[in-house]
């Protein structure tokens, strides 16, 4: 028996990179009758059939499970956002932050095409503001091939999930760390600053021995699902500490009386975006909850 990991399932089939190859695989019925369902990422064990195919004989365990995307053993998100052209967007950055804190997964901030800065200045303000908070940033460029070799390195080993907007430059970054994926880049439509929209199946790019990226469009749709609004804050590493000041269990941070976030934010000792954002997805979760 061989091991491998399964990078793609599609109609009932599971592709099984070894490595070398990539098979495409049935899993044992025995699989179906447990209600086990093999997931792209899962580790697996596999009896091989000629050179091409073979049998799923066992899922190795699983250490995490993401449900949006639908993928196993994931290590991190990278969240890609380009400093220009798109502008960037922190409303959809602290929204990607809120799913990969809810999910427990390391979020790492990739800011993308650098080399469209006149002067690094212009973002550094984003750049401490996020790292004050514990993600590492890293400023990238697939022209001047800036922080290639940092990312290189954060991805290697492991199994990364993209996540941000078309345009921002995943594909051009994506082939920078590995020429042979040869992956179409989307131009930029001048109109609306924003790449032409694919949507595909999940699937994990081998970008080196034992390192895989997932290039997702589950992480973009982002809606919060069954969350709790007392949830939210929690999902805000700064607004979860702060918290703990406050006068009263369970506050939102929103009006309450003896809010120690509230203050934070206008005084500047947090984001001001940050709060902002967080006062909007509390709202926009208060709104689901009520009409359910
Ligand atoms: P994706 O939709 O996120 O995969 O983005 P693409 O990789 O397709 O890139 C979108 C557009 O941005 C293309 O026109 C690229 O040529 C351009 N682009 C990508 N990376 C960079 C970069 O580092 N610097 C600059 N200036 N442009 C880039
Ligand atoms: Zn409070």
């Amino acid at each position: 028996m061989q091991e491998g990991v399964i990078v793609k399932a599609l109609s009932g089939f599971y592709y099984v990179e070894d490595g070398q190859t990539i098979r495409m695989c049935r899993a044992r019925g025995v699989f179906k009758k447990k209600g086990i369902i093999p997931l792209v990422g899962d580790k697996v064990t596999y009896t091989p059939i000629g050179t091409r195919e073979g049998v799923i004989e066992e899922i190795l365990a699983r250490r995490v499970e993401l449900v949006r995307p639908p993928i196993a053993n994931v290590d991190q998100v990278l969240l890609v956002f380009s400093v220009k052209e798109p502008e960037l967007n922190l409303w959809l950055l602290d929204r990607i932050l809120v799913h990969t804190e809810r999910a427990r997964l390391p979020g790492v901030i990739l800011f993308t095409k650098s080399d469209l800065l006149e002067n690094g200045d212009e973002c550094q303000l984003w750049v401490s503001a996020y790292e004050k908070l514990g993600y590492p940033v890293l400023m990238v460029s697939s022209r001047t091939g800036e922080g290639i070799e940092d990312v290189r390195s954060l991805v290697n080993g492991k199994i990364s999930v993209v996540a941000g907007q078309s345009g921002v430059g995943k594909s051009s970054l994506l082939n920078q760390l590995s020429p042979e994926l040869r992956l179409k880049s989307a131009e930029v439509s001048h109109k609306h600053g924003r790449g032409r929209h694919t949507t595909r199946h999940v699937e994990l790019l081998r970008l080196a021995s034992r390192t895989y990226v997932a290039d997702s469009p589950g992480f973009s749709q982002l809606e919060f699902g069954d969350m709790e609004p007392e949830e939210l804050a929690a999902c805000f590493r700064e607004i979860f500490e702060l918290g703990q000041q406050c006068l009263y269990r369970g506050c939102l941070h929103e009006t309450e009386e003896g809010c120690a976030v509230r203050p934070a934010a206008q005084e500047g000792r947090m984001a001001p975006w940050r709060y902002q954002n967080y006062l909007e997805f509390l709202s926009e979760l208060k709104d689901m909850k009520e009409r359910r």
